[in-house]
């Protein structure tokens, strides 16, 4: 119990916490040690690990202070944080469905597998399905669509994560509470020749709400719940942190409603994925990835004020399933300095800046078009003042720009097209590139990388995640915790 006693003294002595930081703290001297918590939430950032952490404390800091200080987010305060590693069988570098598969089930497996053997002959049980067998409530949320990797790892089994039909059907077999978030990437099949999934939902007993009224007034009286953002923006997802309109519903908004419709006295398990963290990582885009870490927080403080109510009885796990984008704090241009606050000047999301400007502007000038008549909406939506720029970084966007527009004679044959621009819009990923490097954020790939990722805990049982375990550690804790061995063996059978 030695930690309880640093912190109470901690509080007394009256260092200057701020108040979240006390409520956190509060919540984490509860007597929860041995404990099995009777709601559990589990948060998964794709695509997050300490520098996409640390960068959301850094950023939170620098636009209101010089000062090299950090601002840490609720669940950086956790009182309890490990190190997870994440590689799965074929490689160190995982992907969100080997992952998951690992965190749901524990199990590792090839990337590409849903809660499948390497082999892709056996089924794996998750936590999920256990914890419903065993009474619990479940809900499973996500800003990305319903059927993508993560979110699936807690309901399907699959050989490819690419059957996003078959694991939209899995859901609606899945007698799952409460699905929330992005909608599905092939409601229809890929061909769009099958059932709509939201009918077989329908079917199935779940109320659909697809509107920001029904979901606000939907209540527990609804029964089994599928709700389905209004606004939907890049294959199915709910929109980036940063391109969402006042409003509209954000990934704490669906947590707060999943406490709502789950809440009761058997327990329930809520697993949110922050999953555009991962999307913007791949895009190198900083400040995107940053404003999802910093909603999956806010999303967390929902379940921190739930706890608040039910202290003894309540685990929060916040984690990742990797590392995306090989996301770095310092860049060789900026040597030991960063300035984050200049990316704070960027409007929107690489997406939103492709959809929104680029597309439309290709299509009006097939093949031309002038890079001088690009540059005002690049101030605009980037804070990027073409004065700032070296000769350099001028001629990468120009080149980029003449790429963008789909001038392949002007290509230099020495020029690896997928290690400058990774299969994005050339512009818009250059852009990104150049203003994170001005504010010292480097990026080394367009995929995932194979660091661990961290996991933080509090509440009841928190102390088994402290140290230095693997993801699939994160299912057998749970186990555990929940007592759920028994569900494990009637699986194994
Ligand atoms: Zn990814």
């Amino acid at each position: 119990m030695k930690p309880v006693v640093t912190r109470i003294a901690g509080i007394a002595l009256g260092l200057a916490l701020p108040l979240l930081a006390l409520d956190a703290q509060a919540a984490g001297v509860a007597d929860t040690q041995g404990k099995s918590p009777k709601y559990v939430f589990l948060f998964i950032g794709d695509g997050m690990a300490m520098p996409q952490v640390n960068s959301a404390e850094i950023y939170a800091k620098a636009i209101a202070s010089k000062d090299i200080a950090i601002k840490k987010l609720r669940f950086s305060q956790f009182p309890v944080v490990g190190m997870t590693t994440t590689y799965e069988a074929g490689s160190f570098i995982t992907d969100s469905a080997s992952a998951g598969t690992a965190m749901a089930t524990g199990n590792k497996t090839l990337a590409g597998v849903i809660n499948m053997d390497p082999g892709k002959t056996r089924k794996f049980t998750t936590i999920a399905e256990m914890a419903k067998s065993a009474g619990y409530k479940i809900g499973i949320v996500s800003s990305v669509s319903l059927d993508h990797a993560t979110p699936a790892s807690f309901y399907a089994k699959v050989p490819s994560r690419g059957d996003m039909y078959d694991i939209a059907v899995q859901l609606t077999q899945s007698r799952f509470d409460y699905f929330g978030g992005g909608g599905f990437a092939q409601p229809k099949g890929k061909n769009k020749d099958q059932a709509d999934v939201i009918e077989l939902a329908k079917n199935a007993g779940y109320t659909y709400v697809n509107s920001q009224a029904d979901f606000q007034s939907i209540n527990r009286s609804a029964g089994k719940v599928l709700a389905v953002n209004a606004t939907l923006q890049d294959a199915s997802a709910m929109p980036y942190e940063m391109d969402r309109k006042p409003g509209d519903l954000s990934l704490a908004d669906y947590t707060r409603k999943g406490i709502e419709l789950l809440d009761n006295k058997k327990g329930f398990f809520m697993m949110v994925e922050g999953g555009k963290i991962d999307w913007a990582g791949h895009a190198n885009d900083a400040m995107a990835n940053i404003s999802d870490v910093i909603a999956l927080d806010e999303a967390v403080a929902e379940a921190v004020a739930f706890q608040s109510k039910h202290p003894n009885d309540t685990l929060i796990l916040v984690t990742g399933d990797h590392e995306t984008g090989g996301m770095t704090i310092g860049f060789a241009g900026t040597k030991y300095s960063t300035f984050y606050n200049k990316i704070a000047a960027q409007r929107m999301s690489f997406q939103a800046f492709t959809d929104g400007f680029m597309k439309p502007y290709k299509a009006e000038n097939k093949g031309a078009g002038k890079f001088a008549e690009v540059v005002p909406m690049i101030e605009k939506s980037f804070g990027l003042k073409m004065a700032d720029l070296s000769a350099e970084e001028k001629v990468q966007l120009e080149r980029a720009f003449v790429r963008s527009m789909g001038g392949e004679i002007e290509k230099n044959p020495l020029e690896n097209d997928y290690l400058l621009y990774g299969g994005y819009d050339p512009l818009t990923v250059k852009l990104t590139q150049i203003l994170n490097q001005h504010a010292g954020i480097a990026w080394t790939t367009y995929s995932h990388t194979g660091v661990p990722v961290a996991t933080f805990a509090q509440g009841a049982g928190q102390e088994q995640f402290n140290g230095y375990y693997d993801n699939t550690d994160i299912f057998r804790k749970l186990v555990k915790l929940m007592k759920l061995q028994a569900a494990v063996k009637v699986a194994a059978k």
